[in-house]
């Protein structure tokens, strides 16, 4: 009996361990949300990572359909012709909007994607500034649907064009199923309730464009990111990273795979 039951507490353990970042489903928040906008409003960039990695929502910032996860490569989530309608709505300030376009007008610049005001287009991105955070679906999900931008999402440029990716098909950088090559998750500095956000995908899950991992992605989590203790979450592997979640532009790579996935 004691031999069956030490057996059984190692196999609780070693179970609870390779559980570690796996997805507990019924913890995905798939609506807007206020209580990560509160937390956004007490957020100290210097301590806890960027905006977009405060929220309560799948990875910080991702509403996540379900059945989705897997298909973002189906067609019909991606925007036809790489043309992509919007709306903008709700107070910004007309700083803020300044922020906003000048986020569209780069992913413009450097890649094949285009921008229109929506028309009388039935799927378009619909930007609010509810206080619920900031965050996107992944992919055309079809119909309006909205990017949210709470104040603190503008205070970076680079946090408009993170959650525009998201919309625009991309998923974070360090989900990638080859991240354990070049990064190291500090498990012990993540806030025990958000370890299921470092979560990767499984080989043949992500598209990676045949492009290679990207520290200075503007899809990559900040080494604050989730902390407990203010100590780094994620770390490289290949020497220090100063850019590593940087969210002031488009990387060359973020550019590469945008163009890959569009043009
Ligand atoms: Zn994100």
């Amino acid at each position: 009996m004691f031999f069956f039951k030490t057996f059984l507490f190692l196999i609780v353990v070693f179970y609870h361990e390779a559980e570690t970042f796996k997805l507990d489903l019924s913890k995905i928040i798939s609506t807007s949300d206020e209580s990560s906008g509160k937390a956004l409003n007490n957020w100290n960039i210097l301590k806890s990572g960027n905006a977009e990695e405060q929220g309560n929502y799948f990875e910080g910032d991702i509403i996540l359909n379900l059945d989705q996860r897997n298909g973002i490569r189906l067609p019909t989530q991606k925007w036809d012709k790489g043309i992509i309608p919007y709306k903008i709505e709700g107070g910004f300030s007309s700083k803020q909007k300044n922020v906003i376009s000048d986020a569209i007008d780069q992913i413009q610049k450097k890649t094949c994607l285009k921008f229109r005001p929506r028309g009388g287009e039935e799927d378009y991105i619909l930007i609010t500034n509810e206080n619920t955070g900031c965050w996107s679906s992944v992919g055309k999900i079809g119909n309006a649907q909205k990017v949210n931008l709470q104040d603190e999402c503008l205070l970076k440029f680079g946090t408009v064009i993170h959650e525009l990716l998201h919309a625009i098909g991309f998923y974070h950088e360090q989900s990638r199923s080859d991240r354990d090559i070049f990064v190291k998750i500090l498990t012990e500095n993540i806030l025990s309730d958000r370890r299921d956000n470092f979560m990767k995908l499984n080989e043949g899950e992500d598209e990676t464009f045949g492009v290679s991992y990207d520290y200075e992605s503007v899809m990559h989590y900040s080494p604050l990111a989730f902390t407990s203790n203010g100590k780094p979450t994620i770390k490289s592997l290949k020497g220090e990273k100063s850019n590593m979640g940087q969210r002031e532009k488009l990387s060359e790579k973020d550019i590469k795979k945008i163009n890959k996935m569009y043009c």
